[in-house]
């Protein structure tokens, strides 16, 4: 961006729930974005809700329609963020900063009609580029849009994530910064790890895989986006100063490392129909009603019996189990199997890393390890750049920390 012959970047700033989470976190929040201001850079801030709001007023929701995900429970959800794009542009006002607050539809960005995980298709980002050429910073509702019939439209859990992004990319913007409570990308979740290890640079591939497999710190759309769009993206803390974490475009110089990161996901639950008559169409025969009823699967595996008959497995979300073992025990009547077990205390922990491509063995060292640690894996799915198991949810920890340990991922220096 050119102002009176001077350049100055365009930064599109994000700061999640926690940021917001209190009056003195959202003053902290204005006094750092006035500081950018001060160094001459235009801005457009994007924020989440307060933090816990979202949950409550989904409760509140369920509390009326415990099934329902429509167009109210979007009206209601996005009234999280209304509510802090006001107190952050007051905060900047008070600090001498013109500001003005956006709700996503006044911007307008426009949304597809999926409610509770709209796709955003255009943003029209004229309004946002006026103010920020006369001097103003426009706080920008995230998580929210306009749908094609006028109704207010959500983007997913952490979609302001999305926003952030979508703007940047709307925007030309030079620079996407997601301000969280943590500093950065970490070789694993350090909640779950304290030794964990903050990353200075990851593949938009590795980050894709880490948010798809369960790493919360980026929403997976937020990384298609930038990705897709060529943003250039970055984590960093809104409470301690520092570098953060770069995703990057793929860098042939860059040495890539075995193993990025490790991803866990506690959303899973597993079903088992036993004893199938094994023959041509069974996954077809099982599947698709589970697929009519709208239920995602994400992993399947089965065993091909001595005896003409078959074990099947595969994972859903947790949210799905009992409706999905309700319905598997009607296709396995139906199917004349042997029996339907299921368990909704399972999860999934994958290790990510581009440096698997090249490298035979991590599978191999990834079961000794989990083995040597006593814990048992029920199901494994591989593909080029990760290896995901499905263990008891009681090991979660004990997994995370023991191939964290044996990948080395404490003492790596960041590639
Ligand atoms: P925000 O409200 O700012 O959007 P989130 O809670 O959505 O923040 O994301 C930040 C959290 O993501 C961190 O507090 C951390 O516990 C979690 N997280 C999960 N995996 C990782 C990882 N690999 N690196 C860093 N943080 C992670
Ligand atoms: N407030 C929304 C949520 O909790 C969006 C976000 O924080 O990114 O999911
Ligand atoms: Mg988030």
């Amino acid at each position: 961006m050119d102002k009176d012959g001077i350049a100055m970047a365009l930064i599109v700033q994000k700061y999640g729930g926690t940021s917001m989470g209190s009056i003195e976190r959202i003053e902290h929040v204005a006094r750092k974005v006035a500081s950018w201001k001060q160094q001459g850079h235009a801005l457009v801030v994007v924020v989440s809700a307060m933090s816990g709001e979202t949950d409550r007023l989904l409760k509140l929701a369920k509390s009326i329609d415990p099934r329902g995900n429509g167009r109210e429970f979007d009206q209601i959800a996005a009234t999280g963020e209304q509510v802090t794009i006001g107190l952050l542009a007051l905060a900047l006002q008070k600090l001498g900063v013109p500001s003005r607050s956006y709700t996503g539809w006044q911007v307008p960005i426009h949304t597809d009609d999926a409610y509770m995980k709209a796709r955003i298709q255009k943003i029209e980002p004229e309004r946002l580029l006026a103010d920020c050429k006369a001097g103003i910073v426009p706080v920008v509702a995230g998580f929210q849009g306009l749908g094609p019939d006028g109704s207010v439209t959500t983007l997913g859990r952490g979609g302001s994530d999305t926003t952030g992004v979508a703007l940047a990319a709307a925007l030309k913007a030079d620079e996407c910064q997601i301000y969280t409570d943590v500093d950065g990308v970490y070789t694993t979740d350090p909640r779950v790890e304290p030794k964990a290890r903050r990353l200075d640079k990851i593949t938009f591939e590795e980050m894709l895989e880490l948010a798809s497999l369960g790493s919360k710190v980026l929403q997976i759309r937020s990384v298609e986006f930038a990705g897709k769009y060529k943003v250039p993206l970055r984590v960093l803390s809104t409470f301690v100063e520092g570098p953060g974490t770069l995703i990057t475009l793929e860098d042939t110089q860059m040495e890539e490392p075995l193993i990025s990161g490790i991803a866990f996901n506690r959303d899973e639950a597993q079903i088992t129909i036993t004893g199938v008559p094994d023959r041509p169409g069974i996954a077809a025969a099982i599947l698709g009603p589970v697929g009519d009823a709208n239920i995602e699967v994400d992993m399947i595996v089965q065993n091909v019996g001595g005896d003409g008959h078959t074990d099947f497995t595969f994972t859903v979300h947790r949210n799905d189990y009992e409706r999905t073992l309700e319905l598997t025990r009607r296709i396995a009547a139906e199917l004349a199997a042997k029996g339907v077990s299921g368990a909704a205390d399972i999860v999934k922990v994958s290790l990510v890393g581009v440096g698997m491509r090249s490298h035979a063995g991590v599978a191999s060292k990834m079961f000794k390890s989990l083995a040597a640690a006593g814990i048992n894996i029920r199901m494994i799915s591989t593909s080029e750049i990760k290896i995901s198991v499905v263990v008891d949810e009681m090991y979660l920890e004990l997994a995370v920390r023991t191939l964290h340990k044996a990948f080395g991922l404490e003492e790596r220096q960041a590639a």
